[in-house]
């Protein structure tokens, strides 16, 4: 019988980090994906000969000298990521209220461009960008020093709501948006996000924002050869549907097709609350399960995936975000019949030449909006699903040709991925954006510990810590810690270039 130092389960960017540190540092490692690829959010995939990232689109923090340059560098992969800086000058562009305004790369051109706005706010401004340096500075893994504040029990900025944060600082309203304003990238609601959240992403983004050349999943595939290459073993068409304890706490991890493998720890790469779908709930206690089981999920996205006409839409090397309604929280304002409130526009680095073969236009719904169509993928449920995705696509369409009219000649084919799309792809329970919602209002309740009281069962991803590439690093790490000296593997990072 193999005993495994590790099973992992689920090969989303957090599986296949930890996997592949284990590996370097020796592990025994075994990867377990329900999906025929590997990568969840991370994949990519191909339509009409355009390569679409599922759900990681621009990620920061990865050029020289930042946190995942190092990282991926230590995991010999950095130079073969084919990375496309967005725009220094305005990678964000946002549309508020019938104006456009953009976001710089960099602090100072941050600052300088919100002066110029709003010269009387030169105070507020200079303290908001201050407070977003002073909570990266805390954090420090995202720092790469050795952990102290690493627990978010102890953050301080975990426990301050982002946009009380903002209102004392300033009474201008549309000062007050433009700083709330890039809340899409972590589905930020009005009454409950954290300022860490919120300041963490922007600050990695200041530091450069960019997306991947041929889609992010070129990462999978590294991620994948590092694996592979440290004897580790992946493998696809392996849903996870028990782990239980045996003798001398060992695990054994049963997959659907009945296939047993037994491992010393078992990290999940899940959703928490779908962990505790297949897991041996006897030896945690009946409050843990019922806190993550209640545990509110972030809004789910409703994506379009569309294939353009060759040689009509120019390529734009930033990002569109268009809010609809007075406000720009669409996630803590969300309306049925007023959707879409919001949109964001991504164009994928075209291979060559001055236009776009494919964009995404991503935007929140709501998991309950999909629930009548959840229960079954045949007959005429299948079919008044069909129906409903396509008047819905069409709507967002329309709303996007409204504000973005150059994409009007130019769509040649769109694909649709609902709540329930990423639900079954992902296997999280809401199909959720960005996994479980953060709430500085109780913020302790909404901190799930990658460690937990079975021995040897661990969390990694985006519910721990941070979602997004850099947030589910962050997270990596913070597990990781539970399996080797910390402070030498950040060494080690610190020194790879
Ligand atoms: C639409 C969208 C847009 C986004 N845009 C960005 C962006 O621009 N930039 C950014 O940084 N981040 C973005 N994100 C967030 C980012 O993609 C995620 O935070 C990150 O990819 C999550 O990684 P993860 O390791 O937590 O797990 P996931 O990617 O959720 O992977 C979990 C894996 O577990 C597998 N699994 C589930 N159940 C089982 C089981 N029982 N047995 C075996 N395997 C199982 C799943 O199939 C999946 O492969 C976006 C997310 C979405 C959805």
């Amino acid at each position: 019988m193999v005993i495994y130092d590790v099973i992992i389960i689920g090969s989303g960017l957090g599986g296949l980090e930890t996997a592949a540190v284990l590996g370097k540092k020796g592990f025994r490692v075994l990867v377990l994906e329900k999906n025929p690829q590997a990568g969840g959010a991370l994949q990519s995939f191909v339509v009409n000969g355009c390569t679409f990232s599922a759900g990681m689109h621009y990620v920061g923090a990865i050029g020289k000298g930042s946190v995942l340059q190092k990282f991926f560098s230590y995991l010999g992969i950095y130079d073969d990521i084919e990375l496309q800086p967005l725009d220094a000058e305005a990678y964000e562009r946002f549309f508020i209220d019938g104006k456009e305004y953009r976001y710089p790369v960099g602090y100072n051109a941050f600052q300088e461009m919100l002066v110029s706005l709003f010269p009387r706010e030169e105070k507020a401004v200079n303290a908001f960008v201050n407070k977003v340096k002073e909570v990266a500075a805390y954090q420090d893994i995202y720092n790469l020093r050795t952990p102290v504040n690493n627990n978010l029990f102890n953050n301080p900025y975990f426990k301050t709501g982002l946009c009380d944060y903002i209102e004392t600082l300033t009474g201008n309203k549309e000062l007050q948006k433009l700083l709330a304003a890039p809340n899409f990238v972590h589905a930020g609601e009005k009454e409950s996000t954290p300022l860490y959240t919120h300041a963490l992403i922007l600050d990695h983004y200041l530091q450069g924002a960019y997306r991947f050349g041929k889609g992010s999943g070129q990462l999978v595939q590294l991620l994948k050869k590092v694996i592979n290459d440290q004897g580790g073993t992946i493998l696809t068409n392996s849903r996870v549907t028990s782990v239980t304890m045996t003798e001398k706490e060992i695990k054994q991890v049963v997959t659907e097709s009945g296939e047993h493998f037994f491992a010393k720890n078992v990290i999940s790469n899940v959703h928490p609350a779908a962990t505790l779908d297949f897991l041996d709930n006897s030896l945690l206690k009946p409050v843990y399960i019922k806190r993550i089981k209640s545990l509110e999920n972030s809004l789910s996205p409703f994506s379009l995936f569309i294939t353009l006409k060759k040689g009509v839409l120019p390529y734009e090397n930033y990002n569109r975000h268009y809010f609809l309604e007075d406000n720009v929280w669409p996630a803590s304002r969300y309306n049925k019949e007023k959707w879409p409130q919001y949109f964001f526009v991504h164009h994928y680095v075209p291979d060559g030449g001055k236009y776009s073969k494919c964009i995404s236009v991503i935007t929140y719904m709501k998991y309950e909006e999909v629930l009548p169509f959840a229960g079954s993928d045949n007959g005429n449920v299948k079919a008044e699903y069909k129906e409903w995705k396509k008047r819905k696509a069409e709507k967002l369409l329309q709303r996007v040709m409204e504000k973005y009219p150059a994409l009007k000649d130019a769509i040649e084919t769109y694909n649709v991925a609902t709540p329930l799309t990423f639900k079954r792809y992902l296997g999280s329970p809401t199909g959720s954006m960005y996994g479980i919602k953060r709430d500085f209002r109780n913020a302790n309740y909404s901190n799930i510990l990658p460690v937990t009281r079975i021995p040897g069962f661990y969390f990694t991803g985006q519910n721990i810590n941070l979602h997004g590439m850099m947030g589910v690093t962050l997270s990596s790490l913070v597990t990781l810690g539970f399996f080797m000296d910390i402070n030498q593997l950040i060494e080690e990072i610190n020194e790879a270039s």
